[in-house]
């Protein structure tokens, strides 16, 4: 039985317009790395202006944030049948909560980078399972990027991947995701698929 479900923000609830790769090309890092750690391994001054390089970014994707569609009837129709719901990001607190705020979408407890280890590590999820009080295998990550099922899995929790247009070399083997939707429009299956378990 599934008692929450852990929503990434970028991409799964929201429209960002964030481009990794313009990211990327900006602070001079190599295509396909991943940002955050990448930044990490840089002496302090590079990681600084990379850190404000993608503070910038992140703000203006907040500000021309949209709700992707289904994520706010889905979210609507989770909490009327009284599942737990967070929201675990990447993202900066200042820029999560300006996203949220400016779209009306509330959960019980959102996670972002600077509240603990990020995805893929399995805390967010651990942590949001201790704060409910619930079983891992009792919830459900869903997010767009093999770093989300990749904490789910690590975590033992059911895992939902959303596809959107991405080609299938983009997913191999779908992650090993237990569902894969192309996106939240689809969500009343998710809500079927939520039943069942
Ligand atoms: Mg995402």
């Amino acid at each position: 039985m599934i008692r929450g479900l852990i929503f990434d923000l970028d991409n799964t609830l929201v429209d960002s317009g964030l481009d990794f790769d313009a990211m990327r090309r900006e602070m001079g890092l190599p295509a396909g790395l991943a940002i955050l750690e990448a930044i990490d391994r840089l002496p302090r001054a590079e990681a600084g202006r990379c850190r404000e390089i993608l503070h910038r970014r992140e703000l203006e994707g907040a500000a021309r944030a949209t709700l992707l569609p289904g994520a706010a009837e889905l979210l609507a129709d989770l909490r009327r049948r009284g599942l737990h719901l967070a929201i675990a990001t990447r993202n900066s607190k200042q820029v999560t909560e300006a996203t949220l705020e400016r779209l009306g979408i509330e959960v019980e407890l959102v996670l972002t980078r600077d509240c603990g280890p990020i995805k893929p590590d399995p805390w967010p999820v651990l942590h949001a399972c201790q704060c409910w009080g619930v079983q891992p295998g009792e919830v459900a990550v869903v997010g767009d990027y093999r770093f989300d099922i990749e904490c789910g899995r690590a975590a033992g929790a059911k895992t939902v991947l959303l596809t959107h247009d991405a080609s299938p070399h983009e997913h191999p083997n779908r992650e090993g995701a237990d569902l894969v939707l192309s996106s939240l429009a689809d969500y009343p299956r998710l809500l079927a698929w939520v039943a069942e378990q």
